[in-house]
C-alpha cells in the first residue's frame, strides 16, 4: 500500500493556461456553472467569456446540443480570471467540479464515456511521476483521498448528462448522427440554434 499522499503545492500551475490549444482553458463547465461564473464575475468587475466545448449536433431539430463550455485566456497572463497571484483561487465555495477534482480529471474514452484519471500536468504529479505511473484504484484513493470523492461526484454529474443524451435519443426527441463529415459539422456550428443540456 502507498505512502504517497497528495499535497497541493500551491504553484498555480492549474489555473494558468496548460493547453495546447492556446486561448482557452481546459477545465470543462457545465452551463450552469458558466451562469454562476458569469454572476460571480459581473460583481467583481472581471471580464470572463466562455467558448462552447463539449456539444453534439442533433440533426432531428438542427440543433446543436451543448454539454460543456471552456474559459476563454483573454488576460494578460493567461490565467484563469479567479485566480489572484498572492492567494491564488478567489471562489473556493464556488468552484467548478472539474477544479474542485483537480488533480484528477476525467478523461474521455470515446464520444459518451469517461473515466477518472489523473492529470500529468499538475507539478505534484510530475514530481511523483514514477509511483503514480501504474497506480491502481485502491492506491487512487489513498493518494487522492479528499479529491477522489469529488472527481466521483463530477463523474456521476457527466454519467448523468450521457445518460440523459442518451435517454432523449431513445425517445427519438433528439438524434445524434454516429458519423458526420467535418464539413457538414462546421456548416451545423455555424447555422443551427443552440441549446444546454443541463442534469442537476
Ligand atoms: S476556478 Fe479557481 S481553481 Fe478553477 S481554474 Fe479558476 S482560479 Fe483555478
Ligand atoms: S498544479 Fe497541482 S500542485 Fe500546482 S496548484 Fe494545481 S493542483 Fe496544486
Amino acid at each position: 500500500m502507498t505512502t504517497l499522499k497528495f499535497t497541493c503545492m500551491q504553484c498555480g500551475t492549474c489555473c494558468y493556461e496548460i493547453t495546447e490549444q492556446p486561448g482557452s482553458k481546459r477545465i470543462p463547465l457545465y452551463p450552469e456553472e458558466v451562469t454562476k461564473l458569469i454572476s460571480l464575475s459581473e460583481k467583481r468587475g472581471y471580464n470572463f467569456q466562455v467558448i462552447e466545448d463539449l456539444v453534439f449536433p442533433d440533426i432531428k431539430n438542427k440543433k446543436i446540443l451543448v454539454v460543456t463550455y471552456k474559459i476563454i485566456l483573454n488576460n494578460q497572463n493567461e490565467r484563469c480570471p479567479f485566480y489572484q497571484t498572492k492567494s491564488g483561487c478567489s471562489i473556493h465555495n464556488e468552484k467548478p467540479y472539474a477544479c474542485q477534482a483537480y488533480p484528477l480529471s476525467l478523461i474521455r474514452i470515446d464520444a459518451f464515456n469517461f473515466k477518472i484519471s489523473i492529470d500529468p500536468l499538475c507539478n505534484f504529479i510530475i514530481d511523483n511521476y514514477d509511483q503514480l505511473l501504474n497506480v491502481d484504484l485502491d492506491n487512487l484513493k489513498i493518494i487522492f483521498k479528499d479529491e477522489f470523492p469529488k472527481a466521483e461526484k463530477f463523474y456521476r454529474k457527466n454519467k448523468r448528462l450521457q445518460l440523459k443524451i442518451r435517454e432523449l435519443e431513445y425517445e427519438g426527441k433528439i438524434e445524434i448522427p454516429r458519423e458526420l463529415h467535418i464539413k457538414d459539422f462546421n456548416r451545423y456550428l455555424n447555422q443551427w440554434e443552440r441549446e444546454e443540456i443541463i442534469v442537476r
